[in-house]
């Protein structure tokens, strides 16, 4: 790229980032965008090539092939693989341990690319504010009905809630997403991120759906109670930290 395109292209970045922001841009920011940009392009692309190579092994692998290396994100329960390798077949890449419950039929393999069509355990805690006990306890009482992926020995690996075993129980994803929010403090653009039922009345949104009836709205006032309580905490380990730091200086 001449410097002349180059140059048009950081004038592109810093139009978009101004629409975007509602705000000034600097040229070394939008200079700094566009790297950035760049960057992430060339990781897409190489991971792009590789899959390419990969697709081409399976037509003479079809059943799947390990995939050297660690690190790498299972597409069923979303953990990084601690341990080495990975499994590369038609649905994508699964940690062995996924791939295992996939080969005894414990899990449907589809699951890899059907990601809105279950919960993760931890998708369901974060949705519904659970604790992994709460969740023991329902599936316990049969409220709700979970496929457990086991590493082959009868350890537990990940449990998985699928929206078609829960009929009528659990929502579909969607309207249980958190969602950002811009907010403006002290001048600066900060995004946070809200829980679902942050917004609107709860009742509403999951009308229909019986895990509604399991779950309990917090009143306003113990919910006030709660955030002072979690302020009061925040203090209280932030003044701990202030008075260890002055005794560090004093050593
Ligand atoms: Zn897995």
């Amino acid at each position: 790229m001449d410097a002349e395109e180059h140059k048009k292209h950081i004038q592109k970045m810093k139009e978009l980032l101004e629409k975007r922001e509602g705000k000034e841009v600097t040229w070394e920011e939008a200079e700094e965008a566009s790297r950035n940009l760049a960057g992430l392009a060339e990781i897409l692309y190489e991971l792009w090539v590789k899959e390419q190579g990969w697709k081409k092994r399976l037509q003479e692998s079809p059943k799947g092939f390990v995939l050297e290396g660690r690190g790498r994100t299972c597409a069923i329960c979303h953990e990084s693989s601690r341990e080495e390798g990975s499994w590369y077949d038609k649905w994508g890449v699964t940690c062995l341990t996924c791939h295992g419950a996939v080969d005894r039929k414990e899990i449907p393999g589809s699951l890899a690319k059907r990601e809105k069509s279950y919960y993760r355990e931890h998708e369901l805690q974060r949705a519904f504010n659970l604790k992994h006990s709460d969740v023991t306890r329902w599936i316990k009482e049969g409220v709700l009905k979970a496929r457990t992926v086991t590493d082959g020995a009868g350890r537990v690996h990940a449990r998985l809630f699928l929206i078609k075993d829960n009929e009528g129980t659990l929502p579909p994803k969607k309207l249980v997403e958190s969602q950002l929010v811009k907010e403006d403090r002290d001048g600066q653009t900060w995004y946070r991120s809200y829980e679902w039922y942050c917004f609107g009345d709860p009742r509403e949104t999951l009308k229909g759906y019986k895990i509604m009836d399991h779950l309990r709205i917090i009143p306003p006032e113990e919910m006030k109670a709660r955030e002072e309580e979690e302020k009061r905490q925040r203090e209280d380990r932030r003044a701990k930290r202030e008075a260890r730091k002055k005794l560090r200086k004093k050593l």
